[in-house]
């Protein structure tokens, strides 16, 4: 993902931002607890644990990708038996040639016509290989999200739309990002699902992005489509998680282009910033991109959001 801003806007209020951003991850201890019928930020927290163990690097065509597609598809196995994990693989030019991707579908089918599409990218940084990259916050613990809806919607299925995780490839740039070097497997998807009707049927995708970073305060990302950005600070009302949303507000270059570029609803969750209070991006696309970065409370609140996102959808 790219975000063609500056940061200077936000420069001043940044030392704040991080001790009011401490200060709150204290205070909503209490809220992990309380929405632990939904989906547990330590489980989330858990399973990106597991999926750095397991697939540390995954950029594209090297062992640790394939381990992260094993990874997914292990978690699936009953989808899996019923139809509901879709492989779609293909094939993307890219600046050093063709490249094979793939990514995952798996469905819960709801009561009503129409469908929610959560997404994330489960690849690391391609340009990033050679140097210890393993993108905790970039990708896995997003992944690791996306595993725990499911679990939590293979017990709780959807009464209202249907809901897909879309596990998207190739959501980096291979070389330099540009137009044509990002956002592979998206550009696929949504190309593909306009070619076979099935876009028709998506009231919304949402894309989950970095959102686990224990100072995480989420962008309010404007190529999202307003009403779901409004349904988004809905959702911080309710869950109570209203101050770790909307500090800063920029536009973000991400998966939910390719979807928006067709006129679907689109919602671009993520924390653009992710470093120190002098270098916001000190984290972002380096070897500091890592576990210790993380919190159980981030992804708790992550969690909670995406939950009462779908619902509110479900009600619009
Ligand atoms: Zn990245």
């Amino acid at each position: 993902m790219r975000a063609p801003g500056s940061w200077i806007v936000q420069a001043r209020s940044r030392v704040l931002a991080v001790l009011v951003a401490l200060a709150m991850n204290c205070a909503s201890t209490a809220s992990v607890q309380a929405q632990a019928h939904g989906v547990s930020g330590q489980a989330v927290y858990k399973l990106t644990q597991e999926y750095l163990a397991a697939a540390p690097k995954r950029y594209i065509g090297s062992p640790g990708h394939a381990a992260a597609e094993n990874f997914i598809k292990a978690h699936f196995a009953p989808e899996a038996a019923k139809g509901n994990l879709i492989a779609d693989n293909f094939s993307a030019r890219t600046p050093i040639g063709q490249l094979s991707m793939t990514n995952y579908i798996v469905k819960f089918p709801g009561k009503k016509d129409g469908v929610i599409v959560l997404a994330s990218h489960y690849e690391t940084n391609y340009p990033l290989k050679d140097i210890d990259f393993v993108g905790a916050n970039d990708g896995a613990c997003t992944t690791a999200l996306l595993i725990a809806l499911g679990q939590y919607y293979r017990a709780h299925p959807p009464q209202g739309y249907s809901v897909w995780l879309v596990f998207d490839d190739g959501e980096e740039a291979v070389k330099e990002w540009s137009s044509s070097d990002s956002l592979y497997g998206t550009r696929h998807l949504a190309a593909k699902w306009s070619g076979d009707g099935t876009i028709s049927h998506i009231k919304a995708f949402i894309v989950a992005d970095m959102i686990g970073w224990k100072s995480m305060n989420i962008t309010k990302e404007s190529n999202s489509t307003p009403w779901l950005l409004d349904l988004l600070a809905k959702a911080g009302k309710d869950t109570g998680h209203v101050s770790y949303l909307f500090r800063d507000s920029q536009a973000i270059e991400d998966d939910h282009l390719p979807f928006k570029q067709r006129d679907v609803p689109v919602l671009d969750i993520i924390d653009y910033e992710y470093g120190t209070p002098k270098d916001p991006e000190a984290f972002h696309h380096t070897e500091k991109d890592t576990l210790d970065k993380l919190s159980p409370v981030s992804l708790q609140v992550s969690a909670d959001l995406f939950l009462d996102v779908v619902k509110l959808i479900d009600q619009h």
